[in-house]
């Protein structure tokens, strides 16, 4: 398993930005380093983000499926520091 790899399969980002494109769904990124670990994320769409042992945020998927886009968009919108954001690939 790559080293950024981490919880349940999901995508453990290093501090910054991260991105990993794959198919044509909009991408979800997550900046671990403004995370604060406010779990805002987490309650509102627990398929999509989870809390590592660190109390930082990690993606449990990147690709954002058309159907999930507002919802999750909204979740995003939640997080008081800013650090999710869905791109269009
Ligand atoms: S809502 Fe924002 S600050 Fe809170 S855990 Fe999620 S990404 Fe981190």
């Amino acid at each position: 398993m790559p080293a950024d790899e981490g919880l349940r399969g999901g995508v453990r980002p290093s501090h910054g930005d991260t991105q990993v494109e794959e198919g044509d769904m909009p991408i979800m990124t997550a900046d671990r380093g403004r995370c604060q670990g406010w779990a805002n994320c987490v309650a509102g769409a627990p398929d999509m983000f989870d809390i590592d042992d660190d109390g930082l945020v990690v993606l449990l998927q990147t690709e954002i499926p058309e159907t999930d886009r507002a919802r999750i968009d909204e979740v995003a919108h939640r997080c008081p520091v800013g650090a999710l954001r869905a791109t269009d690939s």
